[in-house]
């Protein structure tokens, strides 16, 4: 597959067209951004750590009947996604009260969400991703009330695979966001799943380890994205 020209560089990653106009080559960079984009740090092997955990995320929610568009792994920065025509929705699922929802409504970091909540964030960095809910996405257009449903059944069941999976590395899975796309008019996973876009503690301790890491200054950030690699198996 042939590299033609770039399509879009967004904050991590950047997209570029193919000789096959079903496909897409995205570049994971080392590129690190918090606060919409305010915050930028180059990490040193972060591009390869997400591209390849990434790999084996989606990989892993395909086995279990999850539509991605991931294909395959290039290079250690490099893979072949399925071109999708993306929503401009953000999907939060949340498993312990953390981050913007305590900000919000005064929860306590930490609490258990029984059962897990989900919230829908724009897709928008100069509005600074406002949350919206499931009439702002009927009104303004941006998905379908069968593709919410659709999306929404996904983001569940990639919980349930999930936490599994991370529990058996003794790490919980938090919280995390999911975007989707549309493929041939069916609803397929999108962007990335890594550590930049979830959050992880370890079971034991509590610790994190995810960008949290880099948005609260608390040092080495690509080792414990590694750590969490070495407990599912992904790296050495
Ligand atoms: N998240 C993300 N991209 C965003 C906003 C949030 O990947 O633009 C992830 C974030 O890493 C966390 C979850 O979504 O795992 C919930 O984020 P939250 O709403 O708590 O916002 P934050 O505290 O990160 O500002």
């Amino acid at each position: 597959m042939q590299k033609l020209a770039e399509l879009y560089s967004g904050k991590a990653k950047t997209v570029y067209t193919t000789d096959d106009q079903d496909r897409v080559i995205i570049h994971f960079r080392d590129d690190t951004s918090a606060f919409d984009g305010q915050k930028i740090v180059q990490l040193p092997r972060k591009g390869m750590v997400n591209n390849k955990f990434n790999a084996f995320i989606m990989q892993r929610l395909a086995e279990e009947g999850v539509p991605t568009h991931f294909e395959r792994l290039l290079s250690d920065n490099e893979s072949v996604f399925k071109k999708l025509q993306m929503i401009p929705v953000e999907c939060v699922v949340r498993n312990i009260a953390a981050g913007s929802l305590c900000r919000r409504l005064g929860i306590e970091e930490g609490r258990p969400l029984n059962p897990a909540t989900l919230e829908f964030f724009l897709k928008n960095d100069a509005l600074r991703d406002p949350m919206i809910n499931e009439y702002h996405i009927r009104t303004f257009g941006w998905a379908s009330d069968a593709e919410v449903e659709r999306m929404k059944e996904l983001t569940f069941r990639a919980n349930h695979i999930l936490q599994a999976l991370f529990l058996e590395a003794d790490i919980l899975l938090v919280d995390y966001k999911l975007e989707f796309g549309r493929f041939h008019g069916e609803i397929v996973l999108g962007d990335e799943f890594s550590p930049d876009g979830c959050r992880l503690w370890d079971a034991a301790t509590r610790q994190k380890m995810d960008k949290d890491r880099f948005r609260q200054d608390l040092g080495n950030v690509i080792e414990a994205y590694e750590e969490v690699g070495r407990r599912l198996g992904i790296f050495l």
